[in-house]
């Protein structure tokens, strides 16, 4: 989808109803804006339904301060303006007070970009703007002297998050990826410390060491092709909604008869996949003009190696992750959905994606379906799309239920000979 032809209106509202979608603003809280050509800002106006918006809601400013539109400007466009003002480069601005960044608010901290790979780049360095009256001119100049210093997401004392972006996708993405890692954040520390990715694990991940794929351009696309492609955005788009998958994170792919498999590409807004999207990788090469996601080759591997396995997925959803980035283990023993779909769930080291594809791709036998990869993702096999994405789904549930059991009591794992009998029943 190219979000850069949508009118600037188009644009607001299609990314205000993710947010308020996702409940990452409420109906009153939350402004964004566009810069366009003609200095122009597009803002969403004062005192509208969020939930309800429609492209004639959306209000403009005239760079001579004319408002045009049925409605005034959000009360927190000074702030907007003095942005734009304070960085050229800027073209778009989200706000909201999503509650896992209000958390972080009201304690005035800045949530952490290290614990996974490719938060920190996506976010840059996170700023914090002094707290003052929403709608003054006092609050905007605060926040535009945090993003002169050439940082792009700044932290309300108080308040919630501003954060800038060349579009808005790119502002929105910036903003999901800091709400991701504030909820990740909250959910690690109920059952531990967070470890931290060392400047040497950032640097071994842009080394990208990975062989070349070869291109090939595809004859033809026959129907089971044609059907995995339909089903995998179906499961992706789920994925995302269920906020197992962010915009940009989230690796699926399915095995096709010939040996072949079907991969996402490398980057592409999850939300918005289209089966011509997806990449056809063959032997060891990719569908021209495509790139797929960055772990293709341990995919590759994995069916390779496993005949039984037809669907892999590597995501990193927050309630899984919060026991890839502390010393906790995820033990399936809770309930018997989950001791089936997950059987030992082991941890990997960080690197297991990136350096020992071979050694990784050989732990997922019969009884390894899934594995953690500290500070970095999970990586769940399947028989098919649906079972794959139902393991994910499980897992994600498991470990909510287990960091909410936290504050409930001591967890009674299902002992070893009821575990004995689910094996023989479900012929695991
Ligand atoms: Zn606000």
């Amino acid at each position: 989808m190219r979000c850069d032809l949508l009118h600037p209106a188009d644009q607001i509202l299609l990314m205000m109803d993710r947010i308020y979608g996702y409940g990452m603003t409420t109906t009153s809280g939350g402004n964004l804006s566009i810069l366009d050509e003609q200095n122009q800002i597009w803002i969403t106006p004062a005192g509208v339904d969020k939930g309800a918006l429609t492209r004639s809601d959306i209000v403009c400013v005239k760079p001579d301060g004319t408002v045009v539109g049925h409605h005034r400007p959000s009360s927190e466009f000074p702030f907007h303006r003095l942005i734009y003002d304070a960085r050229p480069d800027l073209r778009a601005v989200v706000h909201a007070h999503p509650p896992a960044l209000v958390s972080f608010s009201i304690v005035r901290r800045i949530p952490d970009t290290r614990l996974l790979p490719n938060e920190r780049q996506i976010c840059g360095e996170i700023g914090m703007a002094e707290y003052a009256l929403p709608g003054s001119r006092e609050l905007g100049e605060n926040i535009a002297a945090v993003f002169k210093r050439g940082i792009d997401s700044v932290m309300l004392e108080n308040h919630g998050v501003v954060v800038g972006g060349t579009d808005l996708f790119q502002a929105f993405q910036r903003f999901e990826t800091l709400d991701f890692c504030a909820r990740l954040e909250i959910n690690a520390r109920r059952i531990g410390a967070p470890a931290l990715l060392s400047d040497e694990q950032f640097r071994a991940i842009e080394g990208g060491d990975e062989p070349e794929l070869g291109e090939f351009v595809p004859e033809s696309y026959g129907t089971e092709e044609l059907a995995i492609r339909r089903d995998m955005c179906t499961l992706i788009k789920r994925s995302y909604d269920q906020r197992l998958f962010t915009s940009t994170q989230g690796t699926f792919s399915h095995r096709l008869a010939d040996g072949s498999f079907v991969i996402t590409p490398y980057g592409a807004d999850r939300k918005y996949l289209e089966p011509e999207d997806l990449v056809r990788v063959e032997g060891g090469a990719a569908e021209a003009g495509k790139t797929p996601s960055r772990s293709v080759h341990l995919h590759r591997r994995i069916y390779e190696l496993h005949p039984h396995i037809d669907s892999v997925i590597i995501a990193h959803p927050p309630n899984v992750m919060a026991f890839a980035v502390t010393d906790r283990t995820l033990d399936s023993r809770t309930i018997p959905e989950s001791y089936i779909l997950m059987r030992q769930t082991p941890k990997l080291p960080f690197d297991a994606v990136y350096r020992d594809t071979e050694g990784t791709a050989a732990r997922f036998t019969k009884d390894t379906p899934i594995a953690i990869v500290e500070n970095n993702c999970v990586i769940v096999t399947g028989q098919n799309l649906l079972n794959a994405f139902d393991r994910l789904e499980v897992a994600e549930y498991s470990a909510k239920a287990i960091l909410s059991a936290g504050c409930l009591g001591d967890i009674a794992h299902i002992g070893p000979e009821q575990i004995r009998d689910l094996e023989i029943a479900f012929k695991l």
